[in-house]
């Protein structure tokens, strides 16, 4: 076996974020009297996806994110933003409700928890994070859990790495796999601490960033028909 340790992201790797988001919005409009719908994600993932930018630049501190993408988005369906701080909190505890797994992550698991020890790394809130690794039953399955809010380091830092390594107690790098939807994040995350990377390239994107995954599959099962686990 060439790994002993898989490490996974959570979002849109183990579990389905976007069924997760959609559930949330969903709860929380209705709490303003509005029946979600298509044209409300859209409106709602332009705004989430400027804040998370103004985030990464600096512009924005992560604290005033959730606050902020909901008083938007109640303006822009013409509604009060009074309330953005109490449907923003909605939304978060909401977010943890409906865990689903990935196609295969849930087998994968129960597959290879005896195999390797596992581990997850994930750029997410304590408040939504451990409760829906709790509901999930992920848990269980894993020896390390590492959450970015909990430290205050986030993918693709190699701290993060390396906290979670040292609760590794320290294994070969050479041993290590890091696998995630995201190359930005998971992939360059694993690059800059020296680790091989498998990118869950789910939707099938051409990869035309100089971002480079040690392997590359569409499916969580291809981890084992392509013999890389
Ligand atoms: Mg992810």
């Amino acid at each position: 076996m060439k790994y002993e340790w898989l490490l996974f992201d959570l979002d849109n790797t183990l579990l389905n974020f976007n069924v997760s988001e959609h559930y949330a919005l969903a709860q929380a409009l209705q709490t303003v009297d509005v029946i979600f719908n298509e044209s409300h994600l859209k409106i709602y993932e332009k705004i989430n996806r400027q804040c998370w930018e103004d985030f990464e630049t600096g512009e924005l501190p992560q604290a005033e994110i959730n606050n902020l993408r909901f008083s938007r988005f109640l303006t822009a369906l013409n509604l009060p933003n009074e309330d953005a701080t109490q449907l923003g909190d909605y939304y978060l505890e909401q977010l943890s409700e409906k865990a689903v797994f990935m196609e295969g992550g849930q087998a994968l698991l129960e597959e290879q928890h005896e195999k390797y020890q596992l581990g997850i790394i994930t750029n997410g809130l304590k408040q939504v994070q451990r409760p829906k690794l709790i509901k999930s039953g992920l848990v269980d399955y894993f020896e390390i859990i590492v959450v970015s809010d909990e430290i205050g380091i986030s993918k693709p830092q190699p701290a993060i790495f390396e906290h979670a390594f040292e609760k590794m107690n320290f294994p070969a790098k050479e041993k290590v796999l890091m696998i995630g939807d995201s190359l930005h994040s998971d992939i360059q995350g694993g690059i800059n601490y020296g680790v091989d990377t498998c990118w869950y390239n789910f939707k099938d994107n051409e990869n035309n960033s100089p971002i480079k995954p040690t392997y590359e599959i569409n499916h969580l099962a291809a981890l084992k028909t392509l013999g890389i686990i």
